[in-house]
């Protein structure tokens, strides 16, 4: 059986096996399966993150100076950004369009709510300049600090100067080349021996997750959490396959084959980073893309594109404004839209990291902090859908990209 069906299968039993937990609250049973599930997925989110800044390092110094040499990275570059641009405009304006066409928010009642945002402590003061700043002095940091921190921006921003650097240098730093590139090959080498875990950490990690969820608070915003879910399904079932069809000439299906497993491992994680080494793994070796091109735009993708949680936070947004009977502006809309934008930037590849730069968002247009506290209890389950999302816009972008750089080639 192969590896893909493995994980699907997984996939299923844990979902299924989690329902079950639930039948057997404070009981031996769920205790020790609890135990024993948190000991399965640590082991295999642990070995994934190991792996992580290491090979984010390895492939954009070997993806820079590929694609450097062979004359492409400009190209590859405007393109992977003007198609995260387009990817989150779109989901924005999905986002925003089905906040107001199903009314979230409207009718229910904020006093169910109050004792929440009562207890729920008020964060410091997030706006978008300071957050700039903030992004900027975090980014621009030594190396050796970012590695072992696992800052994620930092670390792509080193391997940019180091690729490009590599390059210009020519013949000098031939030898630091090839040991980058074996470096590179020995880390892809490693996810392979992570990836036979995979079926087990992704049953563990669903059967703990549908197991410990209350899923009871679903109830009380049921309307928003099915508008939400439904409108990112639709974002990544029709919106971005159409994307890809258009530029990048490659059938829905053969797509969503090739992608299947990291799709799943990013719905298991809610990590888009967690799950970055899969993504890699499937775009070069299922959805034919160059490994020069899946190593720099699938790191960056990781980082920068999120199209799921741009419209998570826009319609979030819209949903307080409404709970709170406020009725915002053309122009505050498009402030949360400009500020979703940047929030889904900024916001790092790992579990609920939306629901911190959510905070910004509503800020942006004076609405409370205290209000995601209404949000928290949802912020899990949603967050498994949105990240399926983010994850597929990145293979989806390196497909397009890929495609558009080969052509060169060809005519050239
Ligand atoms: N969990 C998401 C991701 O890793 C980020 C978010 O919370 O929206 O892509």
């Amino acid at each position: 059986m192969g590896l893909n069906t493995q994980i699907l299968i997984a996939a299923i039993l844990g979902v299924a096996f989690g329902f079950l937990l639930n039948f057997y609250p404070n009981t031996p049973f769920f205790d020790a399966s609890l135990y024993g599930l948190g000991i399965a997925s640590s082991i295999f989110i642990g070995l994934l993150k190991m792996l992580l800044v290491p090979l984010i390092f390895s492939s954009i110094v070997v993806g820079v100076s590929n694609l450097q040499s062979g004359g492409q990275l400009g190209k590859v570059w405007k393109i992977t950004l003007a198609c995260c641009v387009t990817t989150t405009t779109l989901a924005l304006i999905l986002g925003i369009g089905c906040a107001h066409l199903f009314d979230v928010g409207k009718g229910v009642d904020i006093a169910m709510f109050q004792d929440a945002m009562n207890q729920h402590q008020t964060p410091d003061t997030l706006t978008p300049t300071s957050f700039l700043t903030n992004f900027i002095q975090n980014t621009l940091i030594n190396p050796f600090k970012a590695f072992s921190e696992g800052n994620v921006l930092a670390v792509v921003v080193f391997a940019l100067f180091f690729g490009v650097a590599l390059v210009h240098g020519g013949e000098r730093f031939k030898t630091v080349r090839q040991l980058s590139q074996q470096f590179f090959d020995m880390m892809m080498f490693m996810i392979i021996w992570v990836m036979r875990l995979a079926p087990i950490g992704i049953f563990a990690l669903l059967a703990k997750l549908i197991a410990t969820e209350d899923i009871s608070v679903l109830n009380r915003l049921v309307e928003f959490a099915a508008v939400v879910t439904g409108t990112t399904i639709f974002h990544g079932v029709v919106v971005l396959p159409l994307l890809l069809w258009i530029f990048g000439k490659m059938s829905p299906l053969t797509f969503f084959k090739g992608a299947r497993s990291a799709l799943i491992t990013a719905f298991a994680t809610s990590s888009s980073s967690a799950t970055m080494p899969l993504s890699m793994k499937c775009a070069q070796e299922n959805l034919g893309v160059r490994p020069a091109t899946a190593g720099f735009v699938i790191p960056l993708g990781t980082q920068l594109n999120m199209d799921g949680t741009a419209l998570y936070e826009a319609a979030a947004a819209l949903f307080i404004a409404n709970l709170m009977g406020l009725d915002l502006s053309i122009g505050q809309q498009l402030i949360v839209c400009m500020t979703a934008m940047i929030a889904s930037l900024g916001a790092p590849g790992i579990p609920s990291a939306g629901m911190v730069t959510m905070i910004m968002v509503l800020q942006s247009v004076g609405l409370p902090a205290e209000a995601i506290a209404i949000l928290l209890p949802i912020d899990r389950l949603l967050d498994t859908v949105r990240t399926v999302v983010n994850v597929q816009g990145d293979m989806m972008i390196s497909v397009v990209v890929d495609r558009h750089t080969r052509d060169d080639e060809i005519t050239t």
